[in-house]
């Protein structure tokens, strides 16, 4: 199939999920990641109904974002080296992957020097493989109390990586586990933090992710292959 045809298919799955869950159409936001796609193959898809992209490393967002002059909408899906985060702050929409309180420390002090906010998501270790970053569920919320003050942060939502498995209860489990802890944190109803944003979900499990309440996932191979 042509990348306009995935485009096409994963929308068209997109937007029946929703009607099929909420009786309506919501928006769920598809972030096409583009990490193995070259910029030709990037404009195409933006020219066709995508217009987030998603990179895993931070040279090849920047170097793509040089490489295009059209104006998309970026966002860093991948781990974020602290040594970095200089290079990065002011070229995303969306940081989702902030694990640790030495970036956001980092983070928060770029972001002051140049006088912005940054959008960023937590990244929760949800399926507790050690090979996979982000903040261990148990963790979860003294890290949320600890980023009271980082006030050039602003937590939108929470990010996971589903697990490393063709077992979908399994997969299923995770993505309600997030969906909880998500409207826990909501619940709690903290001040700095805006919970809007639960990003989980990619090629092989966004429709999971969806009907356990993804409203943002993370498609790569299905829409580049
Ligand atoms: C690569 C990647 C994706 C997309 O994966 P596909 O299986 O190609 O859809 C999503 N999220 C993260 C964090 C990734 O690194």
């Amino acid at each position: 199939m042509s990348l306009v045809e995935n485009i096409k298919k994963i929308k068209d799955r997109v937007e029946k999920l929703s009607l099929n869950i909420y009786g309506k159409s919501k928006e769920i936001k598809i972030v096409a990641v583009s990490k193995y796609a070259s910029t030709e193959e990037i404009l195409c898809a933006s020219r066709n109904g995508v217009s987030t992209f998603g990179e895993s490393r931070v040279q090849d967002l920047i170097k793509k974002q040089i490489e295009i002059e059209d104006k998309l909408e970026w966002h860093l899906i991948g781990s974020l080296q602290t040594n970095k985060v200089k290079d990065i702050i002011d070229k995303v929409e969306l940081i989702h992957s902030l694990d640790r309180l030495s970036l956001a420390k980092e983070i928060n002090k770029r972001a002051k020097s140049k006088n912005i906010i940054v959008p960023c998501l937590i990244q929760v270790n949800i399926s507790e493989e050690s090979s996979k970053s982000g903040i261990p569920k148990e963790e979860l919320m003294d890290f949320i109390y600890e980023l009271e003050g980082y006030n050039h942060i602003k937590v939108s939502g929470l990010m996971a990586i589903g697990p490393n498995t063709k077992d979908v209860k399994e997969i299923r489990n995770c993505f309600r586990e997030m969906k909880m802890q998500y409207d826990y944190i909501i619940s709690k109803e903290i001040e700095h933090i805006e919970m809007k944003i639960l990003s989980m979900g990619m090629s092989n499990d966004y429709d999971i992710a969806i009907e356990e309440g993804a409203n943002m996932i993370r498609v790569g191979s299905a829409i580049f292959k």
